[in-house]
C-alpha cells in the first residue's frame, strides 16, 4: 500500500496506478463502515483497478472549533485497517497542505444543502463540497463511493457532479449500524457509557415512526418523544424532507426521509429513515 502525504505527491504517485481508480474519501478514525466503503470500492475498481482511500479532518466544514478540536485522529490504526481492507493507497495530507492560508475560491451548493445539517451547520456543505473537489481532482479518480448514512451529503455531491460535469461516478453504499442498530460513526467513541446506553433510541424512534405515522407533524412528536425518553438527548433537529428535493414535506405522498441530528453532549449523530407512500 502506497501512502501519500501531499497534493503534488499524490498527483505524481496516481499517473502510475491501475484504472479504473476508486475513492472512498473519509475523516479517519475508520470503523466497519468505512470498511464496507472501502469493499465496495474494491469491488467497483475490478481485478485489475485501484483503491485509493483518503483520511482528512477537513478544517473548513467544522462549524464547532471544539468538535474539529475532538474528532479522533488514530492515523496509524487506520493505516493499518486500510491495508487490511484492500487499499492500494491512502491519500493522508496535512491541513497546511490542503489550503493555502489565503484560499479564496469555495464551491457552494446552493438548494439541496439549504435544510437539515446545512441550516444547523452553516458552511458545511461548503467545505464538503470544496474538499471533495480538490479529492478528486488531485486522485483523478473515475469513481467515488460515499455512505447512505450522511444522505444529505451524498445527494449535494451528486449535484455538484452533475451541475459541474465532473467525470467521475458517484456509489452509494448503505448505512453500517452497530448491533443495537446505531449507526457506526466515528464520533461514536466519544460518547460516556450512559450517552452510548441511551443513542440507540434514534434508530428504535425512526423505526416505529415510519410504521406508524401518518403526518410529518405526527411523525416528529413520536421520534421526539422516544429519543427524549431514553434520557441524555438534545434534539437539534427532527424532520421529514422529499427524498429527492430534500424540500420539507406535511405527509407522504411520495418517498420521504426523517432525518434526525441529536447532540449527547457535545457529540452530534446523524440518522434517517425512509418512508415510502
Ligand atoms: P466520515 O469519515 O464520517 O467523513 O465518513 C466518510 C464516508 O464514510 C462518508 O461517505 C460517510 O457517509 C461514510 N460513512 C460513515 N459512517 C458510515 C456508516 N455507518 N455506514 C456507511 N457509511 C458510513
Amino acid at each position: 500500500m502506497e501512502i501519500a502525504t501531499s497534493g503534488q505527491e499524490l498527483r505524481r504517485m496516481t499517473k502510475a496506478l491501475k484504472r479504473p481508480m476508486v475513492l472512498v474519501p473519509t475523516m479517519g478514525a475508520l470503523h466497519a463502515g468505512h470498511l464496507a466503503l472501502i469493499a465496495k470500492a474494491r469491488e467497483v475498481a475490478g481485478p485489475h483497478g485501484t483503491t485509493a482511500v483518503s483520511i482528512f479532518v477537513n478544517p473548513i466544514q467544522f462549524d464547532r472549533a471544539s468538535d474539529l478540536a475532538a474528532y479522533p485522529r488514530p492515523l496509524e490504526d487506520d493505516l493499518r485497517a486500510c491495508e487490511a481492507a484492500g487499499a492500494d493507497l491512502v491519500f493522508a495530507p496535512d491541513a497546511a497542505s490542503m489550503y493555502a492560508p489565503d484560499r479564496s475560491v469555495t464551491v457552494t451548493e446552493s438548494l439541496l444543502s439549504r435544510g437539515l445539517c446545512g441550516a444547523a451547520r452553516p458552511g458545511h456543505f461548503d467545505g464538503v463540497c470544496t474538499v471533495v473537489l480538490k479529492l478528486f481532482l488531485l486522485s483523478g479518480c473515475e469513481a467515488a463511493v460515499f455512505g447512505e448514512k450522511d444522505f444529505q451529503q451524498l445527494a449535494v455531491i451528486r449535484r455538484m457532479v452533475r451541475d459541474l460535469d465532473l467525470p467521475v461516478e458517484i456509489v452509494a453504499h448503505p448505512t453500517v449500524r452497530e448491533p443495537d442498530g446505531l449507526a457506526m460513526s466515528s464520533r461514536n467513541v466519544r460518547l460516556s457509557p450512559e450517552q452510548r446506553a441511551a443513542a440507540p433510541a434514534i434508530r428504535r424512534a425512526l423505526l416505529q415512526v415510519a410504521e406508524t405515522s401518518s403526518t410529518a407533524a405526527e411523525a416528529c412528536a413520536t421520534a421526539r418523544a422516544i429519543i427524549e425518553a431514553s434520557g441524555h438527548a438534545r434534539i437539534d433537529y427532527l424532520e421529514m424532507v422529499d427524498a429527492e428535493t430534500l424540500q420539507p414535506v406535511e405527509r407522504v405522498t411520495s418517498p420521504a426521509l426523517l432525518a434526525a441530528a441529536v447532540f449527547y453532549g457535545d457529540v452530534r449523530l446523524i440518522d434517517h429513515i425512509r418512508i415510502e407512500p
